[in-house]
Formats: structure tokens, sequence, C-alpha cells
């Protein structure tokens, strides 16, 4: 179904500062980092938007959330705290359509987003 640059990072076609991995989700730094700390999450299995989601991809999505929470206190900035975003098609600002969550970290964050 839908293959993109992120399926070819997950089959190591081309490289990746990757910084995570399990059995369903890959984790890697993104290519223009928005703050300090900017790491894409990943489910191995393509899933093209959140629209195209079912019930089936419940538990992979829990598991992209734990990965990034994981991870995030693994690397000592969990208690300051960090963003986790998930952009939906045009008005959402996606630009690869294969599900990933942003996490960002190393600055305060502004709110509303832009
Ligand atoms: P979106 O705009 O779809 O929410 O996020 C896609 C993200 O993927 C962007 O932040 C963009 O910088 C990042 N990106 C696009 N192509 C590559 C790539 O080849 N390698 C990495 N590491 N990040 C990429």
């Amino acid at each position: 179904m839908s293959e993109t640059i992120f399926s070819k990072i997950i089959r190591r076609e081309i490289p990746a500062d990757i910084v995570y991995e399990d059995e369903n989700v890959l984790a890697f730094r993104d290519i223009h980092p928005q703050a300090p700390v900017h790491v894409l999450f990943i489910p191995k299995q393509p899933v093209p938007t959140l629209n195209d989601a079912t019930p089936a991809h419940a538990e992979l999505l829990g598991r992209l959330m734990l990965a990034a929470a994981g991870w995030a206190k693994s690397q000592g900035f969990a208690d300051d705290g960090y963003r986790v975003v998930m952009n939906c098609n045009r008005d959402g600002g996606q630009t690869v359509f294969h599900i990933h969550l942003h996490l960002l970290a190393g600055r305060a964050m502004h709110w509303p987003p832009g």
C-alpha cells in the first residue's frame, strides 16, 4: 500500500539517525529539526494517515505513544517535558503519508501551535 521515504528508512535503504527500535516501532531524528530534540516515531506497518487507522490499529497507536514516552524518560528530559504531535492531511501539515509521532523537546513549546 503506502510506499514512502519512511518505508525506505525502515528497510535501511536510505540512512537515518535511528535512536530507538522495537518489533513494531522505529524512531529516528527528523532531518529538519524544529527543536533541539526532534524525533519521529513511526510504526513499521505503514498506515498513511490517522484517518486510515481502525480499531485494529489501536494497540499499534498506543505502542507509538509509549515508545515516545519511554524514550523521553531514557534520555532524561521527560520530567522537564516535551510535546508529541501527529499531523493529519493538508490542514494538519502532513507531508509524509506514513503516520508518525513527532517528539519535540529541549525548549519550551508554544501554545497555540502555528
Ligand atoms: P509531517 O510534515 O508529515 O508531519 O512530518 C514529516 C517529517 O519528516 C518532517 O518533519 C520532515 O522534516 C521529516 N522528513 C522528511 N523526509 C525525511 C527523511 O528523509 N529523513 C528524515 N530523518 N526525516 C525526514
